[in-house]
């Protein structure tokens, strides 16, 4: 980035990773504030970005030279399976409303966040970035997953039509200070600390479902939110970056609950329902790509951030999605 000033919009501030990154920015001897930067993190109170009018008053307000976007309807699985395309239409609405704001605006640079969910169902593994068009993703969130494949899309032909600087991450399972920690609508790591909170609180049985065999690759959000300043910062290519662990720190779902039980300090009943479905056994994701760019980083070991996950947890239940 250049030397002189710069304001960096954020567009989902108030989310997960939107709220790491404002902590990282605020927090982190390396990853933080520099000299000249403005930072501005939105919440849809801000303006609803499916509109296009709404968006480009946030543009004429604020003038960003460089965008982080993260705001996205989020939601899961039976959410996504009921309302395939709502996702597709907002998402896309709210996609195309800041790549034509930023062309138009002259920034200098967006890092858009894709998910790793936009892979196709059938693949091999481990996946990497060149497989993000090899064919259809899974059913249930196809909606959803087009929207995001077509950032890239969009990344492409800005940067070959105009010369703009528009690149996409792809990071795998976040979890954090701040998620929605929701029983049923969550990710796998908020749904389980609240559920051992709850299992802790009234002494009943801390029940997971499955054999809690599958494997998945987690990314703690303070972790992300270094990585997505270093790709602002750092990244030359239009083309995605999967920001993942090593494929040699994917996790069990049985680590995850053994990792949550301790932090919990929980010490009741603790079992798996075996009679409940398991879900794909893995989704091995490469991180080559990044840490043959970035070699030098260090990802927070998995139950040094479970474990930062719980206290904020517990330190907010009052207030916290839920
Ligand atoms: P959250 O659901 O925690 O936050 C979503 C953010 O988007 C909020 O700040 C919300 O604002 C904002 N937003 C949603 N709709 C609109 C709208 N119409 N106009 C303006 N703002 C809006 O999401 P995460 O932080 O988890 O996700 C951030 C990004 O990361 C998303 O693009 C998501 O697809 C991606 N991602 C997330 C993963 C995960 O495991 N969580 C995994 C891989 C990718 P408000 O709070 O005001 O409603």
């Amino acid at each position: 980035m250049s030397p002189s000033k710069s304001v960096i919009l954020v567009t989902g501030g108030s989310g997960l990773v939107g709220q790491a990154i404002h902590w990282v920015v605020e927090n982190d001897p390396k990853y933080g504030k520099r000299e000249g930067e403005e930072w501005v993190f939105l919440t849809s109170k801000d303006g609803n970005l499916i509109d296009p009018a709404a968006t480009k008053a946030i543009f004429e307000k604020y003038r960003p030279t460089h965008v982080i976007h993260l705001a996205a309807k989020v939601g899961g699985l039976f959410g996504n399976m009921a309302a395939n395309l709502d996702y597709f239409r907002d998402n896309l609405l709210i996609n195309d409303n800041i790549l034509h704001n930023a062309k138009e605006f002259g920034v200098q640079k967006v890092v858009s966040c894709l998910s790793t969910c936009i892979f196709p169902d059938k693949t091999t593994y481990p996946i990497d970035e060149t497989m993000v068009h090899h064919g259809p993703p899974h059913d249930s969130n196809f909606g959803y997953s087009h929207s995001k494949r077509m950032v890239d899309v969009m990344n492409r032909a800005y940067n070959e039509q105009f010369g703009c600087n528009f690149t996409s991450v792809i990071p795998t399972n976040v979890f954090g200070p701040h998620d929605n920690f929701h029983l049923v609508n969550s990710h796998v790591i908020p749904g389980l600390i609240h559920k051992c909170y709850l299992a802790q609180q009234n002494g009943t049985p801390f029940v997971m479902a499955g054999t809690g065999r599958p494997l998945r690759q987690f990314i703690y959000s303070r972790d992300l939110a270094r990585l997505f300043v270093w790709t602002l910062r750092e990244y030359k290519e239009i083309t995605p970056l999967i920001l993942s662990v090593p494929e040699e720190e994917e996790v069990s779902i049985k680590q995850v609950g053994d990792a949550i039980v301790k932090a919990m300090e929980y010490t009741g009943d603790y079992r798996f329902d075996t009679t409940k479905a398991d879900g794909q056994y893995k989704k091995t994701a490469s991180n080559k790509k990044l840490m043959t760019l970035n070699p030098d980083f260090k990802f927070t070991p998995f139950d040094v951030a479970l474990d930062e996950t719980v206290q904020w947890f517990k330190e907010n239940v009052d207030t916290i999605r839920k």
